[in-house]
């Protein structure tokens, strides 16, 4: 009988087929005691080396398909064989009598959990990463064979997770879609489905396993949620229902480098959101029509001291000749008590979200300021250049940053060098504070960018790294919906421009409401670009309005999207 189980949508997309079960083959039996600290060390050693071997061969396989981060992690994998620390951990067991296979695994293990309980998701992703180069090695130990070899045919591949190694194994022909128990949207699983272009359901919960491998499932990455196997009524209309995404993703992609104008003729720009030099060349392949959000930090992450002016310049310049003389919006160092900087002093705060982070940092640190701005402006020359600062909450603060911009500006034309032309300074609306004021903080930017990832938890009191209330965070919320409109409203008429680079700017039922409050750019996931344009293209702005005008007067965010759901207009022909 049909049953539908609900995950979070991680890849959009509609897909049906048989599921797949990925079970890892883990040695079932383990030896705790060893004979003799020297023979374990030496069954370790061989274990590890096989598996420095594989992890090598691997990488060179897969070389093509793999982004810069992924070879990333299986380069970090094979040096974490030679860890002196975790060695020394692994010493301490074998003298104290364990087996080769204990004495690692209880190491491993304490290695993934200190990663696992740091407060940022990405060293928490980490401690996946530590855990599969582990098991690689317990295989070894136990003479087990690898990862389970797919079927020949097309499946969906259901899991409780996938780890970086597994999923590089599975051949992307025969994946029609991915279904996992556990993982969040940025897994690795998550991230594959959406490079393949497949739909991806995650955090299923427990109740995943009650599917049996084999039986009939339908997949719906945009709703997040999968159906085991449906009636003869509902496949026929998933069917229907594929054929239409495959058709419309294909016209998507086909207009993918095309302006995006709605149907009365009112262009919007579709920009991307980018982290690293490889988001950069995914987003200009994608047709992205500039970077509207390039988030810094991972200049500053990950190491123990700053980044020298030096080092900041070469690493903007790439950016910049990346996106081939589109525009650029970099945004300043924004970090604070949730994501910690070694060099930085930063006690800790009961409410990091409510403390010392963004500008409010960046302020208590103004030579790294300085720095940031002087390298930007100087990798900027002969590039359309803009700048913003994050959480931006008074005009006091935003007074205090554009001269201090301006300083650093003369400062660098005093020094002799050359400077962006058309540069412009912006700031992001992430606090309701600066969104119901905007107007006063207009005389200081030349643009606003909302940033409704924090906009929208600032407004519901809703904390975004906490699952538990993840459901009542919803960027169509009519408040939060209401504050963009303080902002468009005051930039209306003034020749500035008004952005949104939160998710909900690539929420295809955001897209119309968005644009209908005076919002004349989207910034996206590079992955979203062209079907966002799509969604911009089904329009006229004129509807976008009059539907952005109901939607301000529903009572939640679920009354707006299904108002959007009845209202979406069909895909125009000749998009
Ligand atoms: C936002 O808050 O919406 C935003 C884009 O910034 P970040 O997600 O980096 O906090
Ligand atoms: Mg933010």
């Amino acid at each position: 009988m049909s049953r539908r189980l609900r995950g979070l949508p991680a890849s959009p997309g509609i897909a049906m087929g048989p599921a797949w079960w990925f079970r890892r083959t883990l040695p079932v039996a383990m030896r705790t005691r060893g004979e003799d600290a020297a023979v374990e060390r030496m069954r370790l050693q061989a274990a590890q080396e096989r598996a420095a071997a594989e992890l090598a061969a691997l990488r060179e396989a897969q070389r093509d398909r793999l982004s810069p981060e992924e070879l990333a992690i299986f380069e970090a994998q094979e040096l974490m064989l030679q860890d002196p620390e975790l060695m020394a951990a692994v010493e301490a067991e074998l003298v104290a009598g364990a087996s080769a296979e204990a004495a690692w695994r209880k190491a491993v293990e304490a290695f993934a959990a200190q990663l696992a309980a740091l407060p940022d998701p990405y060293f928490q992703a980490r401690a996946a990463d530590v855990r599969d180069v582990g098991n690689r090695v317990l295989r070894h130990l136990a003479g087990g064979p690898e990862a389970p070899s797919m079927p020949d045919h097309p499946v969906i591949v259901v899991a409780d997770d996938l780890l970086p190694s597994e999923t590089v194994s599975l051949d992307p022909r025969r994946v029609l879609a991915f279904v996992t128990e556990g993982g969040g949207p940025t897994a690795h699983a998550a991230i594959l489905a959406r490079r393949l272009g497949v739909p991806a359901v995650v955090a299923v919960g427990a109740d995943l396993q009650t599917v049996p491998d084999g039986v009939l499932l339908l997949v719906d990455g945009e709703g997040g949620w999968i159906e085991v196997e449906p009636d003869p009524e509902t496949v026929r209309q998933a069917q229907a229902r594929r054929a239409l995404w495959l058709q419309e993703r294909a016209q998507a992609e086909a207009a993918a480098h095309e302006p995006a104008q709605t149907r009365d003729g009112v262009r919007i720009e579709v920009a991307a959101n980018v982290g690293s030099l490889e988001d950069a060349h995914e987003a200009f392949r994608n047709g992205a029509d500039s970077i509207g959000l390039l988030r810094t930090e991972f200049l500053y992450l990950e190491r123990t001291a700053a980044p020298t002016e030096e080092e900041e310049v070469a690493v903007y310049r790439a950016l910049l000749e990346a996106m081939g003389g589109k525009p650029v919006v970099v945004r300043t160092l924004d970090v604070g008590g949730d994501k910690p900087l070694p060099y930085l002093p930063m006690p800790p705060e009961a409410n990091p979200f409510l403390g010392v982070r963004g500008v409010r940092l960046s302020r208590q640190h103004p030579a790294l300021l300085r720095q940031q701005l002087r390298a930007l402006l100087r990798a900027g020359a002969g590039f359309p250049l803009r700048i913003m600062f994050p959480m931006v909450s008074t005009v006091e603060e935003i007074r205090w940053l554009r001269e201090f911009f301006e300083d650093v500006r003369s400062t660098l034309a005093a020094e002799g060098h050359p400077l962006p032309q058309d540069l412009q300074v912006g700031m992001m609306v992430e606090v309701p504070a600066a969104a119901l004021l905007a107007e006063h903080f207009l005389p200081w930017v030349d643009f606003f960018s909302i940033g409704t990832n924090d906009l929208t938890q600032y407004t519901l009191a809703a904390d975004r790294t906490n699952p538990a209330v993840a459901g009542m965070a919803d960027g169509l919320h009519p408040a939060v919906l209401r504050l963009i409109r303080h902002v468009t409203a005051a930039v209306e008429g003034t020749g500035k421009w008004v952005g949104v680079c939160g998710e909900l700017a690539g929420d295809l039922v955001a897209v119309p409401v968005l644009i209908g409050l005076g919002v004349q750019e989207l910034s996206v996931n590079p992955v979203r670009v062209p079907e966002v344009k799509a969604a911009i293209r089904r329009w006229s702005l004129a509807d976008a309005r009059a539907l952005a005008e109901e939607a301000i007067r529903q009572a939640d965010a679920a009354a707006v999207r299904s108002l959007v759901a009845e209202a979406r207009p069909p895909m125009p022909a000749t998009a």
